[in-house]
């Protein structure tokens, strides 16, 4: 409902666990923030891998008959929001197959830009596909591989996609974790005892009380076995490309991302803001939850009092179907609620972490203005949005992301504000703590690293809406 870029997908994975299923519920409990339009567990036991998927959110998905069923003390499982292919039920993960190498199950995080033209190939080679999903050609290239041993038609298929991809694999006796050379997506390594855990974000080892040990390497291939782990390198280093977004905005905050900590850039990226955009006012207040940390970090730089004076309704899920209804601005008010009591008679600053559409943010002001606000200065925690993603987030075309067309200027009369400014781009990078050259920064800049050109610019202006 509220204008943002799409979170992807998350990944979990364990293996040497009694309860791997259970774990694995668990873990996409915790990573449910990337992807909530289906969610799947792939279990191994005793030579046999089953798969169980469905359409909605973890909870509902998964109930104590069928996590029993998934028995073995390995499993996979993944949280979707379709970035390729379209939504529905065959296109949820993980993708189980059997094939000459056996049963392999896929789950993955990320976006590949090859993806149709190897397609393509494949089917006038003729390989049926069963989904519209960009996962399944690896699946193909897999099953066709002359290749002696799994490990070894992995590399084999693996090395023939480009793009974004943080892979993970489950046959009947082991659990293989592959990064794309560019580390776009993130994937962590952890323990639980004696178990192996993998998965997008450590705030699903939280949850399930396992320790992170390191990220899985950009271009690593990690085979985890009854013989302990193995490191493969076999795809030669590409220039890094971390998503700076999952930074601004995808990750939970309290995640360990890229091996840092989510919270602390994030609020960073509010000092900073406040250093390059300073504004003298009365109240911080955040969007929530997106704008917490920044406005956390904007208000401890500035002095100014942070308030929550948007009250969010939490409870208002993607089903919610917005009846007809006279009263203005009725989506965004059913999700956000402004407290009058911190708002009338002063000067406020609204900080987010980013503008798409501008949509939102509009009747966000809007909304301010309406409970009395004297001003309405709007801070945003990261540069302008240009460009879309095409490594695994779903974004709008270019002309609908507001920043392609107009100056900030413009936006800030569309949204009504007294001012608006954004995080410059340096200033994004140097709240990331490491080197900037290691971040992909497409969205903001049109540097697109891997396999694609920027669009031409079929600029669409607005001001009627
Ligand atoms: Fe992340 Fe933006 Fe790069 Fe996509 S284009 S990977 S959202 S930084």
């Amino acid at each position: 409902m509220l204008d943002k870029f799409k979170d992807e997908c998350g990944v979990f994975g364990i293996f040497g666990h009694p309860e791997a299923a259970n774990m694995t519920y668990l873990g996409l409990y915790a990573l449910q923030h990337r992807g909530q339009e289906s969610g799947g567990i792939a279990a191994a036991d005793r030579g046999q891998v089953r798969v169980s998927r469905a359409m909605g959110y973890v909870a509902d998905i998964f109930d104590g008959e069928t996590l029993a069923q998934l028995t073995g003390q390995a499993a996979i499982g993944h949280v979707r929001y379709s970035t390729a292919g379209a939504s529905g039920v065959m296109n949820a993960q993980p993708i189980l197959i059997d094939c000459a190498h056996g049963q392999i199950a896929i789950c993955h995080n990320g976006n590949l830009v090859n993806a149709s033209e190897l397609r393509q190939e494949l089917v006038a080679q003729g390989s049926i596909f069963q989904s519209s999903s960009d996962t399944e050609v690896v699946l193909h290239l897999y099953a066709r591989s002359k290749a002696g041993t799994v490990e070894d038609a992995i590399v084999e298929s693996v090395s023939q996609v480009q793009g974004a991809f943080s892979f993970l694999l489950l046959t009947d006796d082991r659990l293989i974790a592959v990064r794309d050379p560019h580390g776009f997506r993130p994937l962590a390594l952890g323990r639980l005892g004696e178990a192996w855990v993998v998965c997008s974000e450590t705030c699903a080892m939280d949850l399930i009380g396992a320790t992170y040990v390191r990220d899985v390497e950009p271009g690593e291939v990690l085979v985890i076995s009854a013989d302990g782990a193995r490191s493969i390198k076999p795809f030669p280093p590409g220039p890094l490309a971390h998503c700076v977004f999952e930074h601004v905005y995808f990750a939970r905050p309290d995640s360990y991302v890229f091996g840092r900590s989510v919270n602390e850039i994030r609020t960073d990226l509010g000092r900073i803001l406040a250093r390059e955009q300073g504004v003298a006012a009365d109240v911080v207040i955040p969007v929530p939850d997106s704008g917490v940390c920044a406005a956390m970090g904007f208000a401890d730089e500035s002095g100014i009092p942070l308030r929550m004076g948007l009250i969010r309704n939490h409870y208002v899920g993607r089903t919610f179907i917005q009846p007809q209804s006279s009263i203005r601005h009725f989506g965004v008010k059913v999700k956000l609620n402004p407290m009058r009591e911190m708002l009338e008679g002063r000067r406020v600053v609204v900080v987010d972490d980013s503008i798409v559409r501008g949509t939102t943010s509009r009747k966000i002001v809007r909304m301010i203005r309406g409970a009395g606000a004297r001003a309405v200065h709007v801070r945003i925690s990261s540069p302008p949005i240009q460009w879309p993603c095409y490594y695994g987030i779903d974004t709008p075309t270019r002309k609908e992301l507001i920043g392609s067309s107009h100056s900030v200027e413009e936006i800030c009369r569309y949204l009504g504000a007294d001012s608006l400014g954004y995080l410059s781009l340096d200033g994004m990078l140097k709240a990331t703590g490491s080197d900037p050259a290691n971040f992909c920064h497409a969205c903001f800049t049109g540097g697109y690293r891997v396999g694609m050109e920027s669009e031409p610019t079929p600029q669409l202006r607005l001001f009627d809406a």
